[in-house]
């Protein structure tokens, strides 16, 4: 039975963990999480391709980053722009205006809120556009560029394929992990009360998240959460790896946030989009901070995996937070 008075669609549970961290480490589990992440049509696979065509023909070659000149600036944010327009709008077209695929696999019962005053404008689509397209866009540009000038100038560590071949591989494989490491930190900071209250419940309005809910944040959460992107100024890189990341970040919150499980493809399941586990962080807040490959969430009790026990252990733990937050 994957269905309930609660959700539309639910995968099996209790959700089941696909850490690499939560074992011990079998050559034959990492080899199948290779397989699952980088070996099919995945999230990563389309992301990369996409960085790497956008790369080649759409940014701004590395040697026009040296001065803070307009035109470059100027096209990297067009195509940013750009690319969260069709990943986002391409989702929310496919999925929530054509309903190529219905309700199967779609996780709430509801659609997204019209006419409802707690999102701007009326709207959740119109809101979460907006947010995603002024501040997501323009900070994501900003890192990007900051990160180009850096390694234009000789002022951060990079590498070439041809220079190392191997490193240049592993961080294409560690950078997802990266991401959700900074992540959970950021995300659990955001959830301290009084952030919550003025930062972080912006992004939380959507509780029947939708493609175009993955990026919208507060100004201070798209500073916070893309900070990731820190890290090429310390570890060494290559243009490429800087824009996977920032197109994991940026339109790959997209995919993430579809509201549907995976996209089928003449009934099978050819590529897995949102996870129920972040599903039950914007219904239940205080539970899955992270994302399933770290084991922060396990580690530290606030995993939720979709019973009614976790339900009522999740909101008794929101209820301390906030008692404290009064007294
Ligand atoms: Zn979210
Ligand atoms: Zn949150």
């Amino acid at each position: 039975m994957t269905t309930n008075k609660d959700w539309n669609y639910h995968p099996e549970l209790p959700l089941a963990d696909p850490s690499i961290f939560s074992r011990p480490l079998s050559a034959r589990f990492l080899a199948g999480w290779l397989a699952r992440n980088w070996l099919t049509l995945s999230e990563r696979v389309i992301l990369l391709l996409i960085a790497l065509a956008a790369y080649s023909f759409l940014y701004p070659p590395l040697e026009a980053a040296q001065d803070f000149t307009l035109g470059w600036i100027v096209q990297t944010w067009l195509v940013n722009l750009g690319l969260v327009i069709a990943i986002a709008g391409g989702l929310h077209w496919y999925f929530h205006m054509e309903k190529k695929q219905g309700k199967t696999l779609k996780f709430d019962h509801r659609e997204q809120a019209k006419s409802n005053r707690l999102f701007d404008f009326s709207n959740q689509v119109h809101d979460n556009m907006f947010w995603s397209l002024t501040s997501g866009v323009a900070q994501l540009t900003a890192f990007q560029v900051v990160t180009m000038w850096l390694m234009a100038n000789g002022y951060v560590p990079t590498i070439t394929f041809a220079s190392s071949p191997v490193w240049f591989v592993l961080a294409l494989i560690l950078l997802p992990i990266w991401s959700a490491f900074h992540f959970y930190w950021v995300h659990r900071l955001l959830h301290v009360p009084f952030l919550y209250k003025h930062v972080h419940s912006l992004h939380h309005r959507n509780v029947n998240i939708g493609p175009w809910s993955g990026f919208s944040m507060h100004p201070v959460e798209h500073f916070l959460y893309l900070s990731s992107l820190c890290i090429h100024w310390i570890v060494a890189s290559h243009p490429i790896h800087v824009i996977f990341h920032v197109l994991y970040l940026g339109p790959g919150a997209a995919m993430t946030h579809t509201g549907y499980e995976d996209l089928l493809i003449k009934d099978k399941r050819r590529l897995a989009l949102g996870t129920f586990y972040h599903q039950l962080h914007h219904r239940y807040y205080e539970c899955n901070y992270g994302n399933q490959e770290m084991p922060w969430d396990r580690w530290f009790g606030t995993f939720h995996d979709g019973t009614g026990e976790s339900t009522a252990r999740t909101r008794t733990r929101k209820k301390r937070m906030y008692s404290k937050m009064d007294t």
